[in-house]
């Protein structure tokens, strides 16, 4: 397994947000987490991502515990996350943002490589380089997160809501983003409201609700099984 979550418990002023959560991601697999509003879902991915230190348990990379350390460096060992808010800094351009991303790539040498790929992938984003990253618009913002993600050349991209807030046009655009960019050697982990596209892209799913695992499994089953679509997922 490319990441391991293991029995990992995250609290809030002593109030357990996520209980207990074991989850697997495969090398160059797309894994889905959903659940309703506040049922953990953002706790979890900051709790991987180093942004909440976990109260126990355990998450490790091929093997290497990232538990504990600080979000900087499990960014450095190949861990990238885009989060729900984005966090993009709005006053500086589209390039500045992107270089940012760049400074946190494992290895300092060549650090622009990995830009044809984002142009490639967001062509839009390379007709903006000059724009402030804050008069995008939400689509396009997200595109330049999840660029900035992929400019430090992440193994494991985890991706919080990508299509919150966006036209549906570019909610399509978003979702086939991400199979490019698993088909480029990238493991994504997902968090998402949209489950029959998410669940579509996806290869596996777990399901949280207040804060603990409640289900796992294929994400074609997940999708098709209606008892499940119905108590679930609110399909
Ligand atoms: P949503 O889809 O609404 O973002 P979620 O599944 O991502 O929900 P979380 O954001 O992880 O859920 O929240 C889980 C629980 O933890 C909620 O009860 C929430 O109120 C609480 N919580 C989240 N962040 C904090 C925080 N910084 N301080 C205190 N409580 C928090």
């Amino acid at each position: 397994m490319l990441l391991e979550v293991r029995s990992l418990s995250t609290a809030y002023s002593g109030l357990l947000a996520i209980q207990d959560i074991s989850i697997d991601v495969a090398e160059n697999e797309i894994v889905v987490v959903a659940g309703a509003n506040g049922a953990g879902k953002s706790t979890l991915l900051k709790s991987i991502a180093g942004m909440e230190r976990p109260r126990s348990g355990s998450v490790t990379l091929d093997g290497a515990r990232l538990d504990g350390l600080p979000g900087h460096v499990i960014t450095q060992k190949g861990v990238a996350y885009v989060p729900e808010n984005k966090r993009l800094f709005p006053r500086l351009s589209v390039a500045d943002n992107l270089r940012l991303g760049s400074y946190l790539h494992r290895a300092a040498a060549d650090r622009e490589a990995p830009l044809e790929r984002v142009f490639a992938l967001f062509p839009r984003l390379k007709e903006r380089l000059p724009q402030r990253a804050g008069t995008l618009s939400g689509g396009e913002q997200q595109m330049l997160a999840i660029g900035r993600a992929l400019m430090t050349r992440p193994r494991l991209l985890m991706l919080d809501e990508p299509s919150q807030g966006i036209m549906p046009k570019l909610v399509d655009e978003i979702f086939d983003a991400i199979t490019t960019i698993r088909a480029t050697g990238v493991t994504i982990l997902l968090v998402e409201q949209r489950l029959a596209e998410s669940l579509s892209i996806a290869d596996r799913a777990y399901v949280l609700q207040t804060g603990r695992l409640i289900l796992q499994g294929p994400a074609a089953n997940l999708r098709d099984d209606p008892e499940v679509r119905r108590a679930y997922l609110g399909l």
